[in-house]
């Protein structure tokens, strides 16, 4: 059995409405200006070289002003020249609303969840079938995606800088063999500043997670060192709806529910990263935090997306306090709506539990949904997206065993493989102990892990 829900998709860019309009000519190519061959040709565009940060040690009280590891002062140019660009394009009348113009209040009550009226966001668009059922889909070339855009829609290239500075060109060229990753616009902004951060937008990478993306996404953040600016992730059959690699982000300048909930620290993996479980949070999820190094983090969150994406679970995924702390959230809200599971209510409100919504901020297309937004709401909608605790509980384990699992395959210095088994053993004791033993067989993988060595 195929599952599908109908939903009404979200237009991130201009182009995606393929009505075959050709558009006007602009100097050769195919007349939208685009990102495929027809009219990359001498074709440039803004580039910033972030540097590449090992760690964000120490964090300074305010917004936005953080320390890097080698003393350096903050850098402020990526906020600015992000929403710089973004300002433009608002002048340049490119966005389908006004998203200033959108009421937004917090809710009242304990966690702050924020309510957004968004009416535009869904005009003009008729109801898609979106399959829910299978995380990893090949890309399909047919079907819109990034380098379909204008380039109009692009703000810059974002590549690690070669000289290890922050460097900025306003005119580069696009380089075809190099597939640079780029930031672009969502047309249907939710916040001030809504932006698509695509990973190599040339290689039409599908809607999955690797090392070296997630990698890019917590550079992004680490970059723009402003703890307002968030990048999510949406998984398919998790409210992603283009097959295309791609991270939101936008700023938010009130903390979300979710960075603000308690947590419950499960383990220290031997990278250092801290690894814990919400709680009292309406969405069951892990929090990782920390690391000896950035790439001690995202290689974990990434790791544990992979195994999550392979075994069929969809996910969204929030980079939040620069980089520092990321939140993973497995979801079945999709599933259980194809399955009509999901109350006609909560289907009448035709909120579409992604990322954002997922961490507190719930855009909603009602003004009466609007209206009567409370915490209450808010938690039972949340509420049906969150995996039940035995099921939870279960793909936890499942994480724990691929986090172990890749970083012995990884470590290859026999002298640390005894700290590592040492470390793997408490992390399985811990792992069991949660599970009440009743998942034990999901967690034994490190037995095959030694083998390989
Ligand atoms: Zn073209």
């Amino acid at each position: 059995m195929m599952l599908r829900i109908k939903r009404v998709p979200t237009v991130v860019s201009n182009y995606q409405k393929e009505d075959g309009n050709e558009g006007s000519r602009r100097g050769g190519g195919c007349g939208r200006n685009c990102l495929q061959n027809c009219c990359l040709q001498d074709a440039c565009l803004p580039l910033y070289a972030f540097k590449k940060v090992d760690s964000i040690v120490s964090k300074k009280k305010g917004v936005g002003v953080f320390e890097y590891d080698k003393g350096e002062p903050p850098v402020a140019f990526l906020d600015s020249l992000l929403l710089g660009e973004w300002e433009d394009r608002v002048q340049r009348g490119l966005f389908r609303y006004d998203v200033t113009a959108c009421e937004t209040k917090v809710i009242p009550g304990q966690h702050g969840f924020i309510a957004q009226l968004n009416e535009g966001r869904h005009l003009k668009k008729r109801p898609t079938e979106f399959r829910v059922d299978k995380v990893l889909q090949p890309f399909d070339g047919n079907k819109f995606n990034f380098t379909k855009v204008g380039q109009e829609e692009v703000l810059f290239q974002f590549g690690a800088s070669e000289d290890g500075e922050v460097q900025f060109f306003p005119d580069a060229p696009i380089d075809p063999e190099n597939s640079p990753s780029m930031v672009a616009i969502n047309v249907s902004p939710i916040e001030y500043g809504h932006v698509l951060l695509i990973p190599r937008v040339l290689d039409c990478l599908p809607q999955r997670i690797d090392r070296d993306s997630f990698m890019l996404a917590i550079y992004m953040a680490a970059e723009a060192g402003n703890p307002y600016f968030r990048l999510g992730y949406n998984s398919l059959g998790a409210f992603a709806t283009i097959n295309h690699l791609h991270f939101q982000a936008y700023y938010l300048a009130v903390p979300f529910p979710i960075e603000k909930a308690p947590t419950k620290e499960i383990t220290t993996s031997d990278g250092g990263v801290k690894i814990s479980e919400l709680v009292n949070y309406p969405v069951r999820g892990l929090v990782f935090e920390g690391g000896n190094a950035l790439l001690d983090l995202s290689n974990g969150v990434s790791d544990a997306c992979i195994c999550l994406q392979e075994n069929n679970i969809p996910y969204n995924v929030l980079i939040a306090d620069c980089g520092n702390r990321i939140f993973l959230l497995p979801q079945c809200y999709a599933e259980k709506q194809a399955l009509g599971e999901v109350s006609p209510e909560l289907l009448d409100t035709q909120v579409n539990p992604a990322v954002w919504e997922i961490s507190g901020h719930m855009v909603l297309k009602r003004k009466k949904d609007y209206e009567e937004a409370s915490e209450e709401n808010a938690w039972r909608l949340l509420a049906e997206v969150s995996l039940s605790e035995e099921r939870f509980q279960e793909v936890t384990a499942l994480i724990f065993e691929a986090i172990s699992y890749r970083s012995c395959v990884i470590g290859t210095d026999s002298e640390n493989l005894l700290e590592d088994v040492n470390v793997e053993h408490q992390l399985v004791e811990e792992v069991n102990a949660i599970n009440e033993s009743s998942h034990q067989a999901m967690v034994t993988g490190n037995q095959d892990c030694l083998v390989l060595h």
